[in-house]
């Protein structure tokens, strides 16, 4: 079973995540985590990403899938992918890989994504996410690294990401229900425990998983 989490930035896909993790078993496909992890290691590659993260541009497709490609020809049962596709091209180098069984829609209006974003803390570590109005700490509870704010969430990034998002991201939703694949759309001002029940029960109900 294939499925993709979309959602414009701070919808919570992250978040999500998490969540799911807790009830369901799958291999997690997060580009963003894994262009963060290949900047870390400094190398002339991981410095072109971060150029590009930084001034928050999409990285290039060839670039992605070279990233991924190990996960992505060793893949199976649950599969689930945060952040790829990202566009039309990435969709189709997708779709000639596997089929995308369901979408999941994290909505949620740009006011409150650009809100959440700006207060938005990340270890760098593990990738746990949380808000600095829900910690007090500033080292991570899962791996007690310190959390930070990412490079890319400032506003000027964060519109040009929203800008890409409108583009290039959304018009996929549309794209997967016409290739059959089940949208599950959800409300993401929602409780994360909420958002989560509600999408395991659309996947357990009509996939019998
Ligand atoms: P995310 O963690 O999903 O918000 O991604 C952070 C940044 O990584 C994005 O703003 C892009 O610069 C880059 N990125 C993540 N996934 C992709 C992708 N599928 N294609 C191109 N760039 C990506």
């Amino acid at each position: 079973m294939n499925i993709i989490l979309l959602g414009i930035q701070g919808s919570g896909k992250g978040t999500l995540v998490a969540q799911l993790q807790k009830h369901l078993s799958f291999t997690l496909i997060s580009t963003g985590q894994l262009l963060r992890d290949e900047v870390k290691k400094n190398t002339d590659l991981g410095k072109h990403i971060h150029e590009l993260l930084t001034a928050g541009k999409l990285v290039e497709t060839e670039t992605v899938i070279n990233v991924i490609s190990h996960k992505l020809n060793t893949c199976s049962g649950v599969v689930l992918f945060d952040g790829f596709p990202r566009n039309n091209e990435q969709a189709e180098k997708l779709n000639k890989i596997l089929k995308v069984d369901f979408v999941i829609h994290l909505k949620l209006d740009k006011e409150t994504a650009l809100e959440r974003l700006l207060s938005r803390l990340t270890c760098s570590n593990c990738g746990f996410v949380t808000n600095k109005k829900h910690i007090s700490t500033t080292k991570c509870p899962k791996c007690g690294h310190e959390l930070s704010v990412r490079s890319d969430d400032v506003v000027d990034g964060i519109n040009k990401r929203f800008e890409i998002y409108d583009k290039e991201t959304y018009p996929l939703i549309e794209k997967y229900n016409s290739l059959g694949a089940r949208i599950i759309e959800v409300d993401a001002s929602k409780q994360p425990s909420e958002i989560c029940k509600e999408i395991l029960k659309v996947i357990k109900d009509e996939y019998h998983y």
